[in-house]
C-alpha cells in the first residue's frame, strides 16, 4: 500500500533543533523514526517571538484577569506576541493533518502545561494549555494534537498514525468518484470506529440531493475528524469483524468457523491481540483472493515500518 506522507505541525525542540530554554534537543524515539514517513513542518513559537536560545523561563499565569505568558526575570507580558505569532503561523498552513507537541511547556503544552495563579512566586495550579497549543486547538478543534510524552502509550500511538495516514489519504480526493472509493477503502477500519458515523459518511459519499462537490467533499471531510477524535472501541471491532467473516460463511469450513468464533470470544474477554482475528481474516481474503477485502485499510492503516512501534491494533 502506497502511503502519502502526512504532514504534523511539531515543536522543533523535539528531534529538530536545541531551542530550549536551557539549549537542549529532547531526543524522542518515536518522532526520528517517524521522520522517513511524514513531512514534519517544526516551529519554535518561543524563538519565533524572538526570544533568544538559551533564555530565562516563562510561565502561565492563569487566573480571574485572564491567561497570560509571562516572563518573571525581565517582568515581561509575551502573551500578546505568542498570539500574534500563533495567529500568523497556523492561518497560513495548507493540508496539515496534525499536530506533535511538546509536553509541559507553557507555549506548546497540550492541557499539560504548569498554570501559576500570579506572576510572582506562587505555587502551579494544575495544568492547561500552553499559550501556543492553546491557539492550535481553537483553530484545529477537531484535528489530531497530541503531546510527546502521550505517544509512549502504544494504544495512543496507534490510534495517532492511523488516523493522520488515514486523514492524509483524502487529500487525493478531488471528484466524487474518489470520495466513493475512498469511503470504499477505508469502509472497514471505520466501522471499527464507529458504525453510525461509517453509514452517515457513507450516505454523504453517495450524495444523492446532488450537492457540489466541494460541499460534500468538506462535510464528508469533518466527519472524518469526528471519527478519529476517539479510539476505536471492542464492542465495535467485534461488530466490524463479524462483518467481514461473513464474506467467507460458504467459503471456509465449519471447523475453520469455529476456530474464528472462538478466537472472538477470546478477543472479546481481552486475552488476545486484535492481530490474531485481522490475520485470519486477511489469510482468507488471500486465500479467497477477495480483491476489496485485500484492499481495505483495515489491514493495514499506517506503514508497515511503523508497526514495530504500534502493535497495540493488534493488542
Ligand atoms: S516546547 Fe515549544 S516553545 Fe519550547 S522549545 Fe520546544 S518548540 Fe520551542
Amino acid at each position: 500500500m502506497n502511503f502519502i506522507k502526512p504532514k504534523i505541525v511539531v515543536s522543533k525542540c523535539l528531534e529538530f533543533d536545541a531551542c530550549r530554554y536551557d539549549g537542549q534537543l529532547i531526543t524522542n524515539k518515536y518522532i526520528k523514526m517517524l521522520k522517513e514517513f511524514i513531512d514534519f513542518i517544526p516551529v519554535c513559537p518561543e524563538v519565533e517571538i524572538g526570544l533568544g536560545t538559551p533564555r530565562d523561563t516563562i510561565k502561565v499565569v492563569n487566573n480571574k484577569d485572564g491567561k497570560i505568558l509571562f516572563q518573571p526575570s525581565t517582568n515581561t507580558d509575551l502573551t500578546k506576541k505568542m498570539k500574534t505569532f500563533s495567529d500568523a503561523f497556523l492561518s497560513q498552513l495548507e493540508n496539515v493533518e496534525g499536530f506533535i507537541l511538546k509536553s509541559k511547556s507553557p507555549s506548546c503544552g497540550l492541557k499539560s502545561a504548569k498554570m501559576y495563579v500570579s506572576k510572582n512566586n506562587s505555587p502551579s495550579m494544575g495544568a492547561g494549555d500552553g499559550l501556543f497549543a492553546e491557539q492550535v486547538r481553537n483553530r484545529f478543534p477537531d484535528f489530531p494534537s497530541e503531546d510527546e510524552k502521550r505517544l509512549n502509550n502504544v494504544f495512543i500511538r496507534e490510534h495517532f498514525y492511523t488516523t493522520i495516514f488515514t486523514i492524509a489519504d483524502f487529500r487525493g480526493v478531488d471528484t466524487m468518484k474518489k470520495m466513493y472509493e475512498y469511503h470504499s477503502r477505508h469502509k472497514y477500519l471505520f466501522m471499527s470506529y464507529n458504525q453510525a458515523l461509517t453509514i452517515k459518511m457513507g450516505r454523504i459519499a453517495a450524495n444523492s440531493s446532488g450537492d457540489k462537490f466541494e460541499k460534500v467533499r468538506a462535510e464528508y471531510f469533518q466527519e472524518l475528524l469526528i471519527m478519529f477524535k476517539k479510539r476505536a472501541r471492542y464492542t465495535s471491532n467485534i461488530n466490524m469483524l463479524m462483518h467481514v467473516m461473513g464474506y467467507f460463511k460458504s467459503d471456509v469450513t465449519s471447523n475453520e468457523k469455529e476456530h474464528f468464533l472462538s478466537l472472538l470470544e477470546t478477543y472479546r474477554q481481552k486475552k488476545i491481540p486484535l492481530s490474531a482475528l485481522t490475520s485470519v481474516l486477511f489469510s482468507w481474503a488471500t486465500r479467497f483472493n477477495n480483491r476489496y477485502l485485500l484492499n481495505q485499510s483495515l489491514f493495514s492503516s499506517f506503514p508497515m515500518e511503523l508497526m514495530g512501534q504500534a502493535k497495540s491494533r493488534f493488542l
